[in-house]
């Protein structure tokens, strides 16, 4: 038999009208011994269960509190009351498992208000809250959107190693995979750890980006992207960073860097635009406890719009395109800087740009979402494309309002010798790379790609400020509970 969801009995409801149903849930609420807020998880909205506890046994009924497991059996009928269309009449009422309330009041479970540090100490039980069923239902549609987006434009889904052999992918601090026993590593003559008796017989990490990987791909599938796990070893708890995180990875043959911003604008308008189609109810939960939370805040610092105006803004506006170069331009004559109120100044020309100088550009001057490109040769990643001006490479980032960087990428360097040189002078080895110098010579091509980071674009269209609130179990710094 057919198991229908509550959000397909509450949207269909016509279809099920005065007819037996049978659902599933667990209660959120049992108002006045009579009314059940039944959820199954399929959409913020709850069924209302109406119970006549003259026709049920009293242990049943005792046994119906907040967080209990149900299988009901019932009448769907028109609602007398207000805020829904229907209801059910319950007829046969079953008690799933075990509720041990007297457990209940420590957890968060308890139907007050938690903090969100309190949700994360009990991330396992916090699927269950209004707040994070919307957040993890808007992941969901957010992944979605992102395959759906790259199938339409003909890409292929290509899945790349977690555990690399590559140790320099130019993005990051590695988190390093051993099948040693710790307390007894092995070690050469010399005394340095003898990797050639490890699992793979040599030194391997977690991957830090799947891009190399997918350029190889591009070189003969033409468009592809990566989405899978990353991990960075780094050490900044910031509320934009996490140790595991999920990244999307286009790779593109013959792309330039126009086309690969062009790509990244496409992109993240046609994933906004899907989560305010697919996800009204959530996002407009997600947009009243924004509104919310900046009442809390002291005037300067509220945001300007609300979350689904910015959304809707973000999909509307064209996105800036400014170089790094006009970039600091602007950011010298700031008032800001010439007041000294950045943390790190911008002093001239060369400086790596911090989240606090992208988000004045996005949100004080530009107030829009800004693509930076052409960045210094000296900042960025040996992969990039060397520019004419052989100071600057064919770099960009994508900065959002409240973000900052949400993609980083570039058009790469396709040119053999030029790349060869440039790994030279960035200490990158060419001879571990020898796959990667590979795809340089047999056809070499331009191509471009980027990174987005899952779970910041998942910051952004839920309104959430904390990272640690967007994935289901973070890792973070001295943090892998669970
Ligand atoms: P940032 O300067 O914010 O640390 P990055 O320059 O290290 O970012 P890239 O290496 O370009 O980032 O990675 C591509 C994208 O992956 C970023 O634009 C961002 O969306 C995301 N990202 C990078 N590091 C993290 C992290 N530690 N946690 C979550 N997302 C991340
Ligand atoms: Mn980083």
């Amino acid at each position: 038999m057919h198991k229908q969801t509550i959000k397909e009995v509450l949207e269909k409801y016509k279809e099920f009208l005065h007819r037996d149903i049978t659902v599933y849930g667990w209660v959120r609420a049992f108002r006045s011994n009579r009314f059940i807020a039944l959820n199954d998880g399929s959409t913020i909205n709850n069924l209302q269960i109406v119970v006549d506890f003259q026709n049920f046994d009293e242990n049943i009924i005792r046994n119906i509190t907040t967080a209990s497991s149900l299988k009901i059996v019932g009448e769907v009928v028109e609602s007398q009351g207000a805020g829904q269309n229907i209801e059910i009449i319950a007829k046969k009422i079953k008690v799933l498992g075990d509720n041990f309330t007297e457990d209940l009041h420590s957890t968060i479970l308890q139907p007050k208000k938690h903090s969100l540090e309190k949700l994360r100490e009990q991330a396992h039980l916090r699927f269950r809250t209004n707040l994070f069923g919307a957040i993890f239902r808007v992941r969901h549609a957010v992944s979605f959107a992102i395959h759906s987006f790259f199938n339409e434009r003909a890409f292929f889904y290509m899945n790349t190693p977690i555990i690399t052999g590559a140790d320099a992918e130019g993005a990051g601090e590695m988190f390093g995979v051993t099948s040693f026993d710790l307390e007894n590593i092995p070690r050469t003559e010399d005394a340095r750890i003898d990797y050639a008796q490890d699992f793979f017989g040599r030194k391997t990490n977690l991957t830090v980006s799947g891009q190399l990987e997918g350029e190889a791909a591009a070189m003969g599938l033409g468009r592809v992207y990566t989405f899978g796990p990353t991990f960075r070893a780094e050490n900044s708890n910031t509320t934009r960073h996490l140790a595991e995180f999920w990244m999307v990875e286009p790779e593109v043959a013959f792309n330039n860097l126009e086309d690969n911003i062009d790509l990244a604008e496409d992109f993240l308008k046609y994933v906004i635009q899907y989560v305010l189609d697919k996800c009204k109810d959530d996002v407009a939960f997600l947009d009243k406890r924004f509104a919310e939370e900046q009442k809390q805040k002291p005037e300067r610092d509220r945001a300007k719009e609300g979350l689904i105006e910015k959304l809707e803004n973000v999909v509307k506006k064209r996105f800036m395109r400014v170089s790094y170069t006009e970039a600091i331009e602007i950011l010298l004559n700031s008032k800001e800087n010439k007041k000294g109120k950045f943390a790190y100044p911008i002093e001239n020309w060369g400086a790596d740009l911090q989240s606090e100088h992208e988000r004045y550009l996005v949100e004080k001057h530009f107030e829009a979402p800004v693509v930076l490109f052409n960045y210094p040769a000296e900042i960025k990643a040996f992969y990039m494309r060397m520019n004419e001006d052989h100071k600057t490479v064919a770099a960009m980032d994508v900065l959002f309002p409240g973000i900052g960087e949400i993609i980083g990428g570039s058009q790469r360097e396709e040119r053999l010798e030029v790349l060869k040189n440039k790994m030279q002078m960035m200490h990158v080895d060419p001879e571990e790379l020898w796959w990667y110098m590979d795809t340089r010579k047999f056809g070499s091509v331009p191509h471009a790609g980027f990174g987005l980071g899952l779970e910041r674009l998942v910051l952004f269209v839920t309104g959430m400020t904390n990272i640690r609130d967007v994935i289901p179990f973070p890792r973070t710094p001295k943090n892998a509970e669970f």
